[in-house]
């Protein structure tokens, strides 16, 4: 999995605050670091939709079609993806989830089925089929590439519901890295504070953004 921060809007966090000054009429309270106070207020209070005026596009490679599948469901998202209608997907890299990676007959199973396909989809390609029509064949476990953007309100829910406990796997793992990159470039609005207020799995949150987000 390899996931790339490629844009985010300039002064984030400022850009914000300066928007949901607005509302009370007091910009001339704007010092360096007021958006700290500021910021952490709002979202403790739920006045969340000032944090769609944000924004971070996110590239995002070597995950599964399982994965990705999930990732779209995001609606207020927007997404573009790598097409298996146009793409030549011969050789395609792809998944193998850590319980098969560590059991050497699943492994076995796996491989061969995957090694199956891609000489299955090669000889559909090279007797002419449409690689729309080839693709039928491809596995969930084929890797793709993905560019996503939301706003930082969306992150944040996404977030909430993705590095969860009950979440798949390498979704959670997606959105560890997600999460790491935005914390980076946005502390207040990625920091503890949206989770402690309004997540249902708050101390799961809290141990991952002790352990792997606030660390990195
Ligand atoms: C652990 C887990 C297990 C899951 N298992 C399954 C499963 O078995 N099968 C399955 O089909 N899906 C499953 N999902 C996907 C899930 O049902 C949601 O489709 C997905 O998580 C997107 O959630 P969302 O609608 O909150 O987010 P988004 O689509 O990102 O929307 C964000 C928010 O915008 C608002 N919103 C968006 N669209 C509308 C709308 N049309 N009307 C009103 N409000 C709207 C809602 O407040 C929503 O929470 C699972 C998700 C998780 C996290």
């Amino acid at each position: 999995m390899k996931v790339e921060l490629i844009s985010i809007n300039p002064d984030c966090e400022k850009h914000i605050e300066y928007c949901a000054r607005t509302c009370y009429n007091s910009l001339d309270k704007m010092t360096a670091d007021s958006h700290k106070i500021f910021l952490a207020n709002l979202i403790k209070n739920g006045h969340l939709s000032v944090l769609e005026h944000s924004f971070a596009s996110f590239l995002i490679d070597e995950i599964s079609r399982a994965c990705s599948h999930q990732l779209v469901r995001q609606r207020l998202a927007s997404f573009s993806q790598r097409s298996q209608r146009y793409v030549n997907e011969k050789d395609f890299s792809f998944v193998i989830p850590p319980e098969i990676e560590a059991n050497t007959i699943a492994k076995q199973i796996y491989l061969k089925t995957i090694e199956d396909i891609q000489i299955s989809y090669a000889k559909l390609v090279d007797m002419g089929i449409k690689k729309e029509d080839a693709r039928f064949l491809l596995p969930n476990a084929s890797h793709t590439t993905i560019t996503m953007t939301a706003n930082f309100r969306e992150w944040l829910h996404i977030i909430d519901l993705r590095v969860s406990k009950h979440a798949q796997w390498e979704i959670r793992d997606l959105f560890i890295n997600i999460w790491k990159l935005l914390f980076n470039k946005a502390p207040t609005v990625f920091s503890e504070i949206y989770f402690l207020n309004w997540s249902k799995d708050y101390e799961y949150k809290k141990e991952i953004f002790e352990t792997k987000i606030k660390s990195s």
